[in-house]
C-alpha cells in the first residue's frame, strides 16, 4: 500500500519533470514531432493498399447508386431548382414591391388620396 503510493508519487514527478523538459527544450520537442510525423506516415505506407481499396469500394457504390437513382435524382434537384427559383422570384417581387408599393390612406378633412406616412395633405393642406 506504501510502496503503491511512492510509485505514483515517482511517475507524478517523473511526468512534470517531463513536461517542463518539453515546455522548456524546443529541440526535443521537435524530435518528438518529427517521431509522430514519421510514425504517421508509416502507418499510411503499410496502409496505403487498404485505403486504397476502401475508397475504390466507396466509389462503385456510389456510382452504382447514382446510376440506380438517376432519374429520381434528376427529379429532386429539378424540384429544388423549381423551389429555388418560385423563392427568388417571390423575394424580389416583395423586394420591388417595398420600393415602389406606398400604402395610401384618405385625409380626414377632404378625402383625397395621400401617402400614409405623409404629415399634411397634397390637396388642402391640412394636418393629418
Ligand atoms: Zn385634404
Amino acid at each position: 500500500m506504501h510502496a503503491l503510493v511512492i510509485i505514483i508519487i515517482v511517475i507524478a514527478v517523473l511526468l512534470i519533470i517531463f513536461t517542463f523538459i518539453l515546455m522548456a527544450s524546443p529541440k526535443l520537442r521537435g524530435k518528438m514531432l518529427s517521431k509522430q510525423v514519421e510514425s504517421m506516415r508509416y502507418m499510411l505506407d503499410e496502409s496505403k493498399d487498404d485505403i486504397a481499396k476502401l475508397s475504390s469500394v466507396g466509389v462503385d457504390i456510389k456510382k452504382q447508386i447514382l446510376d440506380e437513382n438517376e432519374e429520381n435524382l434528376k427529379d429532386i434537384a429539378k424540384k429544388e431548382a423549381d423551389i429555388k427559383s418560385v423563392g427568388i422570384k417571390s423575394a424580389a417581387k416583395a423586394v420591388k414591391d417595398g420600393l415602389t408599393k406606398r400604402d395610401t390612406m384618405y385625409c380626414k378633412h377632404c378625402g383625397s388620396e395621400i401617402d400614409s406616412d405623409s404629415k399634411y395633405c397634397k390637396k388642402c393642406g391640412k394636418e393629418q
